[in-house]
């Protein structure tokens, strides 16, 4: 095993309601390696387990059966102490569903990571202000969540999660709230901190142009991974056609069917 390996997969597997009649398997037979600095992008039909895949490559879950293995070790061997710490210390995880707190203020929620670690407020200031500039939500600092549209709650979740600068990213569907000109200056963002900081992403996206922005993309496809491409040795455009000729070809196929 290369020593630059972040994470890998292990015959990955994901049955919800296993014990009973409605189970369902969601993920079977997963094998990846993600290396750092990879720019890894997940792409699939609604239902075909993109989140499954995620939350458990981010430990927010765990497999029914194989192994994820992070920084060497299986999170299935891993104390809730040692998960707890890989989560503050490396991963920075942007939710579908933004999973913003309601009743503090932007600056609150951004600041929550460092609040938690009992960073000293000054340090706290510069880097809310920072990253709050970078994704041009500064103005909204004094807000709560309610009081902002859903492409600034977006943008602030991405904030909370940057805001340790963390050296892997996992963000399901992080552009779906975004327009296309603030989904393509977040694309900007992480190809800068994916190449200038080497911060390894894995992001899930239903968008074509979206996931032209990564370096190599996986299509999951009922629970398995049916394709794999990489960006070597293609300009983004030649790769955006490469991505769009397999997204339709998966269309028609179930069009057909
Ligand atoms: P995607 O993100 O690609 O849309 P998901 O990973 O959310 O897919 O879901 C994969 C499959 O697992 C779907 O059939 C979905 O209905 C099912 N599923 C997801 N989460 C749960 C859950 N908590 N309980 C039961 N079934 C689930
Ligand atoms: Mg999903």
């Amino acid at each position: 095993m290369d020593n630059d390996v972040v994470l890998y997969t292990k015959n990955l597997k994901k049955v919800y309601n296993a014990d009973s009649l409605n189970a369902v398997t969601a993920l079977h037979d997963i094998n990846i390696e993600v290396h750092k600095g990879d720019f890894l992008g997940v792409m699939g039909p609604s239902g075909s387990g993109k989140s499954t895949f995620i939350n458990m490559i981010s430990t927010m879950d765990y497999p029914t059966d194989g192994h994820v293995y992070i920084q060497g070790k299986s999170v299935m061997k891993m104390s809730a102490n040692e998960i707890g710490r890989f989560r503050y210390e490396n991963l920075g995880f942007i939710f579908q569903s933004f999973n913003l707190l309601d009743t503090h203020t932007i600056y609150e929620n951004i600041a929550l990571p460092l609040t938690l670690a009992k960073v000293d407020p000054k340090t706290i200031e510069d880097r809310v202000v920072t990253i709050a500039k970078q994704l041009n939500i500064d103005m909204l600092l004094n807000k709560v969540p309610l009081e902002c549209s859903g492409g600034q709650r977006q943008r602030t979740a991405i904030a909370r999660a940057l805001i340790n600068n963390p050296g892997i990213i996992v963000a399901d569907e992080p552009t779906g709230a975004l327009d296309s000109e603030n989904s393509e200056e977040l694309m900007i963002l992480f190809e800068k901190l994916n190449r200038e900081n080497g911060t390894t992403i894995v992001m899930v996206t239903h968008d074509s142009y979206v996931a032209s922005f990564t370096s190599r993309l996986i299509f999951i496809r009922d629970g398995a991974i049916s394709t794999e491409i990489s960006r070597t040795g293609m300009d983004q455009d030649e790769y955006f056609q490469k991505i769009v000729a397999i997204s339709s070809a998966g269309r028609s196929r179930r069009k057909r069917a």
